[in-house]
């Protein structure tokens, strides 16, 4: 206990009351000792006297609020003025109670005792120590800012603002739309069902219950209300409010909310903003939510697609999957793992309690300018919990077709076919090949504003501004078929359809391409002329893919080698002997992976596309027709000097891209079975 008083006598009492209760008491005579004192030892709570020389309660109290290391500390105001006036002023300037002598040693030694407890929780509150670049944007959230557009009516400009904002910067962006403060809770109170209050009652206010820095940072400030604890918010998507919440639920107290304007907040408690990031101090920053703002952070920096936690027997793994491959990132301990799930799976809008049946749920974060979409999926293994958050980016530029690893002839052909006004343009590859990303890297080359693209997703992995994208929602009744059927009431001129999954999406493809519309979708399967059979065996007839089909992308991804360490050497006999298989010029040499710091000693940074592109030409539409088997259809295509996938491999083989031994796994093995062995 810190007790600054500047009558000496009053000190002495103090001192053996609170000794006499087991509390350790340091005395300080006037503001300035106090401000000294609390710079080595730093107390539990302090009781300040508030009319003093030199620096007032008032005075050191603020300072105290100053000081990161000193802001959490639960001060209690011992004063003789009962003025309102003194009251309100000293909740302001951060006190958590205020006591009016002269009053009973009961009473202060209890009130000493809940602010010691106090101290503990509250300490769980402070700003972190590493200050992330990350919100967090709840799904509540984005279905606000679905419902902020429905209000304010169809206007590109300020849709995209809305798309843009984040719960952080809630009130900031909806100036930008013309929206008063006023008219934006108000929004908010019918959305969310929270009553709005128009002005806060003085006598309401608990400003004690929690530290002031806290309310000023997240602008929240505790009532009373008929009985109950109340919280005045502003904006109930912000995740420190969230998380107040959560903490206040979970220890069992109850807590009604009420909404009113930002400012209103402020102007009680004051504008001064408390810097953040307190330093020394180990212990807060092993709170859960400093831990998951850490494996989001590290996830998009080291450019993972997903995070994988997995809780074992005694501990539990956080893992990312880098370019394809899986990596460990963290080992924590079991329980820091359950409740890391458990935090994800409360941003994600699922059922905490429920552990066993598997869950999907979603939130956004936003990481410095970018805006991130999670999804996560839970399942249950034999050891526990398993949480897979996959990361896409809505909002990225989708990268341009020769950046994904097309050759120039192949970028030229797909921008005259994507300029088309009717016909299928089909994606195919196994899964994780990146067949989305080029359907969405050719759509970007659409003029949205002239040519009306409608989509049917599941689910929509990136934005494209103008276009009408529409989600699979299952649990809403609205299934991928009812979204088909709707497509061509939107007089559409380009439709995008995620993938042919069945019978009914495969016919529906071929109508849409051959009633004059530009038609883009994907199918799961190895190469351009397999996709023929797969087609006919989805019971689309030959002569239906010759009329339909612009042409088809076949497509794999596969691992760049490290510029800066990889390694050339000579090539051996067996990867000669593959390499000749396609090539009339096996190369002597070729590069292999070596590892450096750069790439995280895996010799490999990031990966690239490998293409076939089949277009449906006079010669090549005769020969779907014909009804010839596929893999006479593929030798001849390979005998006529069609650049085939295997082509495009082997010349990234010899620029040094690919490692031969990448290439051989990603495409080369089954071209050779595919060599040897007809498919049917
Ligand atoms: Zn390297």
């Amino acid at each position: 206990m810190l007790v600054v008083d500047d009558d000496e006598k009053l000190l002495d009492l103090y001192e053996e009351l609170l000794t006499s209760h087991g509390f350790r008491v340091v005395r300080a005579q006037n503001g300035k000792q106090a401000l000294e004192l609390v710079k080595s030892d730093l107390p539990d709570v302090i009781l300040l006297d508030v009319i003093m020389p030199g620096f007032d309660g008032f005075e050191v109290c603020s300072r105290l609020q100053q000081d990161p290391r000193t802001a959490y500390i639960p001060v209690i105001f011992v004063t003789a003025s009962r003025k309102h006036q003194d009251k309100i002023r000293a909740f302001a300037v951060g006190a958590v109670d205020y006591l009016v002598k002269p009053f009973e040693e009961r009473t202060l030694i209890e009130k000493i005792r809940f602010y010691c407890d106090t101290g503990i929780w509250w300490n769980e509150l402070r700003p972190q120590k590493e200050k992330l670049p990350l919100s967090i944007v709840t799904d509540d959230f984005t279905r606000f800012r679905d419902y902020l557009i429905a209000r304010i009516g169809p206007d590109p400009e300020k849709a995209q603002i809305i798309e843009k904002m984040t719960a952080a910067q809630l009130y900031p962006m909806a100036r930008k739309l013309g929206l008063s403060d006023s008219e934006l809770v108000q929004m908010i109170s019918q959305f969310v069902g929270i009553p709005y209050i128009e002005r806060i009652d003085p006598a309401e206010i608990e400003l004690g219950r929690l530290p002031v820095s806290f309310c000023r940072a997240n602008q929240v400030i505790p009532v009373k209300r008929n009985e109950t604890d109340g919280l005045l918010i502003s904006n109930p998507f912000d995740i420190n409010i969230i998380d107040l919440i959560e903490r206040l639920e979970k220890d069992g107290r109850k807590v009604s909310l009420f909404l009113i304007e930002p400012d209103k907040i402020v102007n009680l408690l004051g504008r001064r903003k408390i810097t953040t990031s307190p330093v020394g101090e180990a212990g807060s920053d092993q709170s859960i939510l400093s831990v998951a703002n850490k494996v989001l952070y590290a996830a998009v920096r080291e450019r993972a697609s997903d995070i994988h936690i997995v809780t074992r027997k005694t501990d539990a793994l956080v893992r990312f999957r880098i370019d394809g491959d899986m990596r460990t990132y963290f080992n924590l301990k079991k329980e820091v793992g359950i409740k890391l799930i458990n935090r994800f799976k409360v941003l994600g809008d699922m059922d905490i309690a429920e552990k066993r049946k598997p869950q999907d749920g979603t939130f956004e974060a936003v990481m410095g300018e970018k805006n991130f979409r999670l999804r996560l999926a839970s399942t249950r293994t034999p050891e526990g919990e398993y949480l897979v958050i996959r990361i896409l980016e809505p909002y990225a530029k989708p990268r341009g077709l020769s950046e994904l690893g097309m050759s120039g002839d192949q970028v030229e052909m797909m921008l005259d076919l994507i300029n088309r006004t009717h016909g299928l343009i089909l994606v195919v590859g196994p899964t994780g090949s990146g067949k989305t990303t080029t359907v969405y890297s050719l759509l970007s080359q659409i003029d949205c504003q002239s040519r009306n693209l409608v989509t049917v997703e599941d689910p929509v992995e990136y934005r494209i501004p103008f276009a009408n994208q529409q989600q699979v929602d299952e649990k809403a009744g609205i299934t991928f078929e009812i979204l088909l059927k709707s497509v061509v009431r939107q007089d559409p001129d380009i439709i995008f359809m995620g993938e042919i999954r069945d019978q009914y999406s495969a016919r529906m493809a071929m109508d849409f391409a051959s009633t004059g519309h530009l038609t883009l979708t994907t199918l799961h399967t190895s190469n351009a002329t397999t996709a023929v059979f797969r087609l006919e065996r989805l019971g689309i007839n030959r002569c239906v893919m010759a009329e339909a089909i612009l042409c088809i992308v076949a497509q794999r991804l596969v691992k760049k080698l490290c510029p800066r360490c990889k390694k050339w050497r000579c090539v051996t006999d067996r990867e000669r002997e593959i390499l000749a298989q396609f090539t009339p010029s096996p190369p002597d040499e070729v590069a292999v992976p070596v590892g450096c710091l750069e790439c995280g000693h895996t010799g490999y940074r990031g990966r690239e596309g490998i293409y076939e592109i089949l277009r449906f030409d006079t010669r090549t539409a005769e020969m779907i027709r014909s009804g010839r088997p596929i893999s006479e259809i593929r030798n001849h295509f390979r005998n006529s000097g069609v650049y085939l996938i295997s082509n495009h491999a082997v010349e990234k083989v010899k620029k040094g891209i690919f490692a031969p031994m990448d290439v051989y796994r990603a495409v080369l093995a089954e071209e050779i079975e595919l060599l040897q062995k007809p498919v049917r």
